[in-house]
């Protein structure tokens, strides 16, 4: 029985459109399987973006999984396909790889060598040996479905497959003339395609004067985005303030919902808790407290100074005039409301959200084609037999901490065969 499967794959023409990840994977896998593989890549080189990954060090899975990790609809598509190949499965295949892993800040893996390239190379190399045929630069005129087979032509000739796989990720990183003819391929075939916004980025802020005199700070706090008025994502961790707005992981990580409700002109507005561990501070004191007996303490100082100590100064003088008070200005003189409301400034100030970053300074894209039309187990088309899909340019997105790259591998590990 073993061997007539064996005789099938053999026997089995697969065509992998893009060399990121997610295609790298299903190629290696699918000839290890023992079929005929050619890959298709327009760029010079495959993997290019694994190259840009973690600041070049690759953060390739996470130990930590839950369903909060992924944004799909539904929900559970992502994790259907993660219990076939999770981040267990990923760290033992990139170990017969080569592929020492190193655990960094509580589940965060990298290679041991602290180099994307070599995540890279350990993919070649896995597809060189299992004998795919790898193209570069190949621009890819049109693909269709004839009968059984899938016919591709390319700027050089006209590839026929029994099964063709679609992993051309994402305009994300990938240069000025990336486009998304891959999800047109996907739409061709007759699937949906939620429009592709850029995700896991910082946004841009209306309150310039505010930003300009912040640029650079970086505190914890706690994000709260809302739109038309209502709560819709949170997230908490070191921000940093920009020039032009807010960045950091918190906001990457809110920054998909801001990204399509903007697309859908909503009103945008992010909340910032600039103490949000404060309830009580490390003094037993509430922030209020704190304020009174400092303003107690320090009253013929000038206000610049009363806030020394708690926040950065930077951050604090903007807090203060957002509270319209002047640095200059005299802490004895400080009322009541003055106080409850520089409180409200720490706490809870509000900026309006004008635009997210471009898809050149994104790490990954929301929106893809429509996971509902995808089977999880298989990610084998449900409306073309035959057609699989891999990686980000399906509907799936992840958390900052290695959930992107982690849904190439299982996607393409799926796409490329391991379950069938
Ligand atoms: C700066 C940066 C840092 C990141 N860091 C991390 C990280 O540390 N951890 C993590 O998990 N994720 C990270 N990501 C996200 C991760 O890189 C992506 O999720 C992942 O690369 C997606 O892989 P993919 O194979 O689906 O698509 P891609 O990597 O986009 O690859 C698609 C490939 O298909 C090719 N292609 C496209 N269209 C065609 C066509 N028509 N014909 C032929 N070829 C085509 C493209 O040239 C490309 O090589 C990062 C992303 C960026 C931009």
């Amino acid at each position: 029985m073993a061997d007539d499967m064996h005789t099938a794959r053999g026997n089995m023409r697969i065509c992998v459109i893009g060399g990121g990840p997610a295609g790298l994977t299903a190629a290696a896998r699918a000839a290890e399987k023992g079929a005929t593989v050619t890959l298709l890549e327009r760029g010079e080189r495959v993997g290019r973006k694994i190259l840009q990954t973690g600041n070049g060090k690759c953060n390739y899975t996470n130990r930590v999984l839950t369903p909060e990790c992924y944004h799909a609809a539904p929900e559970s598509f992502a994790m259907k396909a993660l219990a076939l190949f999770g981040p267990k499965d990923t760290i033992r295949r990139f170990r017969e790889l080569g592929i020492e892993p190193l655990e960094l800040r509580d589940g965060y893996f990298y290679p041991h060598s602290g180099q994307a390239a070599s995540v890279l190379n350990a993919l070649r190399q896995a597809c060189e040996t299992s004998g795919v045929r790898m193209i570069t630069a190949c621009e890819v005129r049109n693909v269709m479905k004839r009968g059984d087979q899938f016919r591709i032509r390319t700027d050089r000739e006209l590839l026929t497959a029994d099964r063709l796989i679609l992993a051309t990720g994402s305009r994300t990183g990938a240069g000025k003339d990336a486009d998304d003819a891959g999800l047109g391929y996907a739409e061709a075939f007759g699937h949906r395609v939620i429009r592709p916004l850029p995700a896991l980025c910082s946004m841009a802020c209306a309150e310039k004067e505010f930003f300009q005199s912040v640029a650079g700070v970086r505190v914890l706090a706690e994000i709260t985005l809302f739109l038309d008025g209502r709560e819709a994502d949170r997230a908490a961790g070191e921000l940093q303030l920009t020039a032009y707005g807010l960045s950091g992981i918190p906001v990457f990580q809110v920054s998909r919902t801001a990204a399509r409700a903007l697309s859908l002109g909503r009103k945008v507005e992010a909340r910032i808790d600039f103490l949000p561990d404060a309830e009580t501070l490390a003094s037993g004191k509430t922030v209020r407290e704190w304020l009174d007996e400092r303003a107690s303490r320090t009253g013929a100082g000038t206000l610049e100074l009363f806030g020394n100590g708690l926040l950065n100064k930077n951050l604090w003088n903007g807090l203060l005039k957002r509270s319209g008070l002047k640095p200059g200005g005299k802490t004895k003189e400080l009322t009541d409301e003055q106080k409850d409301s520089l409180l409200s400034s720490m706490r809870g100030s509000r900026f309006r959200v004008i635009r997210t970053a471009g898809f050149d300074q994104a790490q990954t894209a929301t929106g893809g084609v429509d996971t509902r039309e995808i089977d999880p187990l298989t990610m084998e088309s449900r409306l073309v037999p035959g057609l699989y899909f891999a990686g980000e340019m399906i509907d799936v997105d992840g958390i900052c901490g290695g959930y992107n790259l982690q849904w190439c591998w299982t996607s393409g590990e799926i796409a490329g065969g391991l379950f069938r």
